[in-house]
């Protein structure tokens, strides 16, 4: 899927978006799911190449998700170690119980709070929440809100 954002051209790639599919929330009881996402920056040119998926370690609830630091940190190394340096952390993913979800106060703090406390090879990062029916994208440059880009998920 190819997105046109102000700066950029956004792709995400077939795994990830399968990867989403797999946990978005429609049992009325499913919990929260979510992870990193990785990919390459050329240019203007970002590809959303992998995504992480829900592990042991990290906390679930049907309104929360909390990824645990240890997982995310081994899947972020493998990343960098199979690219040879090129693939790279991009940001966040989580699920919402909702059709067409917006993040929360606390989703935007833990995100910026992420984002300022780590040592990051890029300056462009996503929060992306998936719904049961949209797809909520919110760009970050230089560790500044920049734009956000809703996408229907049929359209997928
Ligand atoms: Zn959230």
């Amino acid at each position: 899927m190819n997105i046109r954002c102000y700066n950029f051209n956004l792709s995400i790639s077939q795994s990830v978006l399968k990867i989403f599919n797999r946990y978005v929330q429609i049992h009325p009881k499913s919990p929260e799911s979510g992870g990193i996402l990785t990919g390459e920056i050329y240019d203007n040119i970002i590809n959303l190449l992998n995504c992480s998926e829900p592990s042991d370690l990290d906390q679930r609830s049907r309104y929360n998700f909390s990824r645990s630091f240890i997982a995310a940190q081994k899947f972020i190394n493998e990343k960098f170690k199979i690219s040879r340096g090129r693939e790279i952390y991009l940001g966040e993913w989580h699920t919402h119980p909702e059709d067409h979800p917006s993040p929360s106060n606390t989703d935007r703090k833990n995100f910026l709070k992420t984002i300022k406390n780590n040592h990051l090879n890029s300056n462009v990062h996503f929060m992306i929440i998936i719904g049961r029916l949209s797809i909520y994208i919110e760009i970050y440059i230089d560790k500044k809100f920049d734009e956000k880009i809703i996408v229907t998920r049929s359209d997928l």
